[in-house]
């Protein structure tokens, strides 16, 4: 029984020992499928020496948890906060990195200053954090606009989830939490017509901020304030 026992043991760690030699062999990736970019990193938008996986990985592991994967071919990255309606934070690069994210071809309500904060901008922050917190997305650069960062150093990219297959940017206009940004992308008619169709819909802020503006002071309403306040300027035609 001892004997056998023993012979079990062996046999499992023999098999262990395999398996991890015989992966290691391949492509130098760890038992969960993982391993440090050495080369074409910039291929698949990866940095040199990142920690990335291939293929879905299901491991409690915070590293793993966020590191990039690569899906048929493609990178996903991790979000790791969402700023506010246009803006996330990604982790990119070595040592649970980050960087800042700003959406491309939208614009959602200024959250900040506070006091200043827009008709619908918390309900923005609100929305991409549903869609996209915690999130593996894709980020895609404009094909005629490549600017690869903003002048605040954030990377404009289009965002796409992976669990949804959706483009965030293009989900945001659509429920009506953000505007087309008037810039020269491939995508600006078609958010133009989206944001119609919202605006047509009377959803997210094409029915709050116009709400909002009808009950702007009238003369002798001592309910608000006459001057200071802001009503989304141009929301409404
Ligand atoms: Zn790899």
């Amino acid at each position: 029984m001892r004997n056998a026992t023993a012979g079990t043991a062996i046999l499992i760690s023999l098999f262990l020992l395999f398996s991890v030699a015989s992966e290691a062999s391949q492509e130098k990736k760890d038992r969960f499928g993982c391993h440090k970019c050495t080369s074409e990193c910039e291929q698949y938008d990866l940095l040199k020496n990142e920690y990335h996986c291939h293929g879905t990985i299901s491991v409690q592991s915070t590293n793993i948890q966020i590191a990039p994967r690569i899906i048929d071919g493609k990178t996903y990255r991790r979000v790791a906060n969402v700023l506010d309606g246009d803006t996330l934070t990604v982790y990119y690069g070595v040592g649970g990195k980050k960087e800042k994210v700003r959406l491309l071809g939208i614009d959602a309500p200024e959250t900040s200053p506070r006091e200043k904060a827009e008709c619908f901008s918390q309900q923005a922050t609100a929305m991409l954090k549903e869609l996209a917190h915690n999130k593996h997305v894709l980020l895609e650069k404009d094909k005629i606009q490549k600017d690869d960062k903003d002048k605040y150093g954030r990377l404009l990219r289009y965002v796409t989830v992976l669990e949804t297959n959706m483009t965030v940017n293009e989900q945001l206009i659509t429920s009506g939490h953000a505007k087309t940004y008037p810039s020269l992308t491939t995508t600006v008619e078609n958010y133009k017509k989206l944001e119609n169709n919202a605006k047509a819909a009377k959803a997210g802020m094409w029915d709050e901020c116009a709400k909002e503006k009808k009950t702007q002071p009238q003369p002798g309403d001592r309910k608000f304030p006459l001057k200071g306040e802001r009503y989304g300027s141009n929301n409404i035609n």
